[in-house]
């Protein structure tokens, strides 16, 4: 490429974050470029948790559907189960629905059900795959994939972007770089901006470094686990813990086990052995690659933006697996910042706007990674007695110590308030109106009071794409005007009209909706985030609009 080539947004990094925020970027009608070093996403497993509010964002793309065809298998159940050896005895199990079961439930939800969107198990590495493809068949994004970024320098009007991929280097000009460069980040690092936290967990197992292995065993699933399908079978015994994650229809499996302390990469012969042990049988198995990573992290970088460049995802926190939440919290990011940009670079965004992306996601990082080492302490607590594999009545009641541990750690496979409850009560941004629900990772508790996800309900008796409220909002700001009540909101629109912010008016007469919500309107951000409410419009319409749109600056600043 010649010369410079001028974008609004340019992305470093296109794992599942920088992805999901060029897809945000261009429902919003925002150009973006999208950087990834690799030529193509890789080819390696990693988490297979998008929850609830992951598949949201899906959603509101119009792409949940697609995203959810790339499940385990429709009918398999997700059940967790834990045993001394996959042919041993069964120590306990986490029933959990298949992606079948949980289509079923929506169908039969309830009016004002929370859940329009459950939480599927799909492996990284294949959504990932999904994201690219539908990337670079978007209009306003370019995809550089094979491309890395090696200078960034950010001014009063923009930042200079240099890049290098195998034709040569290029020069770009944009108005905001987001660095999704993940937990290495080169954006980060650039801006000599640390993390802070917690850098490990010691712990023989399941803290420290780790190894993921990746491989393949055609006979596994048919002759060991089909009489108990499932998505996740644990081994814990005196002599090796691991678990063993099923990541397709039949052959190819993940292992997370502990890995050596001085790095020294297992090899496919003793970690073959190694399943072959905690499986208790002989099976072909062949190794397809091992990955290090460390369990027990909690970090949060000290700041997530610096000028015109914001740090989104692992290269803003770095998360612990256990409750699989660190895409996800990555996947909200890019929700939050999206609109946000966009509002930037069309005019009607405040000078404030950028700040706050920090001033509410950041304690939402040091929050969900708190969440996550504080489950992944449950696992590195769980006992392995050394008679427990015995037939014994010894071996029987360490069994049931073992087990009884397990009612401790269901939660890891939940928390839905971790999933929906994060809330941006502080936030500048938001205009308070009433007592926020307790912040509670396990439970979560629909509420209109500004600053939280907007209640869910569905608008008629479907359950399908268009049913339901999400389905209905606008792609800027939504009036709802709930209950049915002719309130005046022609104010509101005025002052919305006269700064350019994009908002649509939404009639929900629905009673089930008025009830839920307890209020008769509701101002919901781009990114479904209440950001008011009343039951007659404000007094000041036009400073409610400011402060909103981030024109009334508060918050932290941040000398340069
Ligand atoms: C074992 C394990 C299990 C996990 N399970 C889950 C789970 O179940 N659910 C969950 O939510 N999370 C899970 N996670 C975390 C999840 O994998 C990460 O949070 C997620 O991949 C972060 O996405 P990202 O896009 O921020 O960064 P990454 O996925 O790391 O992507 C960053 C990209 O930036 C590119 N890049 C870097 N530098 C440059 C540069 N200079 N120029 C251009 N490109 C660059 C890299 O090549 C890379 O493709 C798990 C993690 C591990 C290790």
């Amino acid at each position: 490429m010649d010369g410079i080539n001028n974008i609004s947004v340019a992305i470093v990094g296109g794992g599942p974050v920088g992805l999901l925020l060029a897809l945000f970027l261009d429902l919003y009608g925002v150009r973006s470029v999208i950087f990834n070093s690799d030529p193509e996403v890789r080819r390696h497993p990693k988490g297979s948790t998008h929850n609830s509010r992951t598949m949201e964002h899906h959603r509101r793309l119009g792409i949940a559907s697609r995203v959810r065809d790339l499940s385990l298998p429709i009918n398999r159940p997700t059940d967790v189960s834990y045993y001394t050896r996959l042919t041993g005895w069964e120590l306990g199990r986490f029933p959990l629905p298949s992606e079948a079961e949980k289509r079923r439930a929506v169908a039969a939800a309830a009016t004002t059900d929370q859940i329009p969107e459950p939480l599927l198990r799909a492996n990284q590495m294949y959504v990932e795959a999904f994201l690219l493809r539908y990337a670079r068949t978007r209009p306003n994004i370019t995809v550089r994939f094979g491309c890395s970024v090696t200078a960034f320098q950010d001014d009063e009007a923009g930042v200079t972007v240099e890049a290098r991929s195998h034709s040569g280097a290029e020069t770009w000009r944009a108005q905001y770089l987001a660095g999704c460069d993940g937990g290495r980040s080169f954006v980060r690092r650039s801006l000599a901006l640390r993390y802070h936290g917690f850098a490990k967990l010691d712990s023989p197992h399941y803290g420290g470094r780790m190894n993921a292995t990746y491989f393949r065993a055609p006979t596994l699933y048919r002759d060991h686990l089909a009489q108990r399908p499932g998505w996740n079978y644990w081994v814990v015994n005196p002599h090796m813990r691991f678990v063993l994650i099923t990541l397709n229809d039949a052959e190819e499996f993940l292992v997370f086990s502990k890995g050596s302390d001085d790095a020294v990469p297992p090899t496919d012969e003793g970690m073959s052995e190694l399943i072959r042990r905690g499986i208790g049988a002989d099976l072909p198995i062949s190794i397809l690659g091992h990955w290090p990573w460390t369990a027990g992290v909690a970090l949060v970088a000290e700041r997530f933006t610096a000028g015109r460049v914001a740090l989104v995802g692992d290269a803003a926190h770095l998360f612990t697996p256990t409750g699989g939440f660190g895409m996800n919290t990555g996947m909200d990011d890019s929700s939050n910042l999206a609109w946000k940009l966009a509002a930037l670079v069309q005019g009607w965004g405040g000078p404030g706007l950028l700040q706050s992306y920090e001033t509410e996601r950041r304690p939402i990082a040091e929050r969900n990674t708190i969440a996550a080492r504080e489950l992944n302490k449950h696992l590195i607590a769980m006992p392995a007695p050394p008679e427990m594999e015995d037939d014994t009545p010894d071996g029987a009641t360490a069994r049931r110590l073992v087990s009884a541990h397990l009612s401790t750690m269901g939660e890891e496979f939940a928390s839905i308030g971790v999933q929906l409850g994060a809330r941006y009560d502080d936030s500048p941004l938001i205009a308070a109106g009433g007592a926020p629900p307790p912040d509670d990772y396990v439970h979560y508790a629909p509420s209109s009071v500004p600053g939280g996800r907007m209640p869910h309900c569905w608008l008629g008796p479907g359950r399908g794409y268009d049913d339901s409220l999400f389905d209905h909002l606008g792609k800027g700001f939504t009036l709802i005007r709930l209950g049915g009540k002719p309130a005046d909101t022609s104010s509101l629109a005025a002052a919305a009209r006269e700064r350019h912010v994009p908002l649509k008016v939404l009639e929900v007469p629905a009673p089930e909706a008025r009830d839920l919500y307890g209020c008769d309107l509701a101002l919901v951000r781009p990114d479904q985030y209440v950001a008011w409410r009343g039951n007659a419009s404000p007094a000041d319409p036009g400073k409610l609009m400011a402060r909103v749109t981030g024109s009334i600056r508060c918050g932290v600043h941040h000398d340069r």
